[in-house]
């Protein structure tokens, strides 16, 4: 039986998902959608066969729905995930899982409560194939003990509604989630570097910003954040151990040469860089529902990303280092 999917949420991100879902996706179709904006859902709910219904809440009751996939604004992330929870359905939630500490909290702690895993965080990061040679590497043990990373996120443009905290909030909690991954403990404390700003970026907006992120054993995580640089998106990672290093493998088209250069284009976006990733994750995700669970990264991880951004945005506020706290990790995520 395919996985019949309702979709919540059908801006960039979560139409993408509804025609990977519906096209691409083995084992899965949509069935419903609902969008604040009722003429986006209806035009995406035409193209993809499904129904477009009146709100959140019906798309989670309907009894014709096994799953939900959540993308709307991330303020809306916490009570949609604990609704489905609480109508026991698997839901994959983009990120963040909230945009709180306290929300995703309460969202691990219902999710604890019902007893096995109902939540996956679209941290797609870890589906992609550069990361996962990356994080190959570093458990096979062939880089040595982990020491340090350096991370580079930038992006072209970002709109005037985008602000100083969301290049920590929204861009740089991906670097967060996969440095917890990849170096398999907690981060600690963050550093946000003041930097010289790009005469680019927007009135009030702090561009580029440096962050280290300290993990538990002294590792340190490098990461710029450069949402304005103009000529692309660039995501890259290098993780250097104590006998060699391994790094992020860029996917690109094909090189050109001519006129005595040689030259490779550079994704414009996340979904260029990313596209591959999106469709991993959620085979993923209705491959595990399918099979009777949900796997992947997991509350505890959306609440612990989210822990360390807010680190890294006070760190911001008030100019130094600020350490990171975390609820200890409930029994059901021991081994996510
Ligand atoms: P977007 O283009 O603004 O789309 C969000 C859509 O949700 C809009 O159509 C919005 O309608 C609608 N909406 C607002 N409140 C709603 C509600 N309560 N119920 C249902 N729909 C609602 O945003 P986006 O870029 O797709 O981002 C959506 C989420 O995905 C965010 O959490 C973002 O961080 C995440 N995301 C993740 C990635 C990734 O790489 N994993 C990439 C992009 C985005 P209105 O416009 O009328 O408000």
């Amino acid at each position: 039986m395919e996985l019949a999917v309702g979709v919540i949420g059908t801006g960039n991100i979560g139409a993408d998902h509804a025609r990977r879902l519906a096209t691409r996706v083995a084992g899965a179709r949509v069935h419903a959608v609902f969008d604040l904006d009722g003429d986006r859902a209806a035009a995406i709910a035409a193209e993809v066969g499904a129904v477009a219904l009146r709100s959140a809440e019906e798309v989670v009751d309907d009894a014709a729905v096994d799953a939900v996939l959540i993308a709307s604004p991330g303020d809306t992330h916490a009570a949609l995930a604990l609704a489905c929870i609480a109508a026991a359905k698997p839901v994959l939630c983009e990120k963040p899982l909230a945009t709180t500490t306290e929300e995703c909290w309460k969202v691990v702690e219902a999710e604890a409560a019902h007893g096995s895993r109902l939540v996956q965080v679209g941290f797609m990061r870890r589906y992609d194939a550069g990361y996962l040679v990356v994080k190959q590497e570093i458990d096979g043990g062939r880089i040595g003990e982990v020491l340090l990373a350096h991370c580079i996120h930038r992006n072209q443009s970002v709109p005037p509604s985008f602000t100083s905290d969301m290049s920590l909030t929204d861009s740089v909690i991906h670097e967060i989630d996969t440095a917890r991954w990849l170096l398999t403990e907690e981060l600690v404390a963050a550093t946000v570097v003041p930097v010289r700003r790009s005469p680019l970026a927007a009135e009030g907006l702090l561009d580029p910003q440096l962050v280290l992120l300290e993990a538990a054993s002294g590792a340190v995580v490098e990461v710029e954040v450069f949402v304005n640089c103009q000529y692309g998106y660039d995501v890259r990672c290098e993780v250097v151990g104590s006998t060699g290093t391994a790094s992020l493998e860029i996917p690109t088209a094909n090189v050109v040469t001519t006129a005595g250069a040689r030259s490779q284009p550079v994704p414009v976006d996340w979904r260029l860089r990313f596209g591959a990733a999106y469709l991993e994750e959620l085979q993923h995700f209705v491959d595990a529902v399918r099979a009777g669970g949900v796997a992947g990264p997991s509350s505890y991880d959306g609440y612990a990303a989210t822990a360390v951004a807010e680190s890294c945005v006070r760190s911001l506020k008030e100019g130094q280092r600020a350490q990171v706290t975390l609820a200890k990790r409930p029994a059901l995520y021991e081994t996510a």
